[in-house]
């Protein structure tokens, strides 16, 4: 299937809590499934679908041990574990997405408690 345009589908850069990062159609380090072109992980377009909230939570309660655990071992804050690994490709990266995306959207919420070190 031929992806469409960025033009087409208002495609801009910029922090947003909906955002490629957490897009089903995004895979690190710059793909879209249906958008031609290198896309950022800040990045959206019209066609954003959130990944599976069953995926997150999944993936939340992962990073709430594992996520936590890599940073302790490299000697990082989870913040800056993520910011570190934001780009990569595989369980890592996508993880440290979700996790600078979740703290971002929940700056007081329950869910930072996860990511906090
Ligand atoms: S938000 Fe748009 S450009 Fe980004 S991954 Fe999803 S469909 Fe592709």
């Amino acid at each position: 299937m031929a992806k469409v345009s960025k033009a087409s589908v208002g495609y801009h850069e910029d922090a947003h809590a909906d955002r490629c990062a957490v897009c089903k159609y995004f895979t690190a380090p710059t793909t879209c499934a249906i958008m031609a072109g290198d896309v950022a992980p800040d990045g959206w377009c019209e066609r954003f679908k959130r990944m599976a909230s069953k995926w997150i939570s999944g993936a939340t309660e992962n990073a709430h041990g594992q996520f936590r655990k890599k940073a302790e071992k490299a000697g990082m804050t989870t913040r800056e574990f993520a910011k570190a690994h934001e780009h990569d490709s595989g369980k890592t990266g996508a993880q440290a997405r979700l996790a600078e995306t979740l703290m971002g959207m929940h700056p007081r919420g329950k869910k930072e408690s996860l990511f906090k070190k």
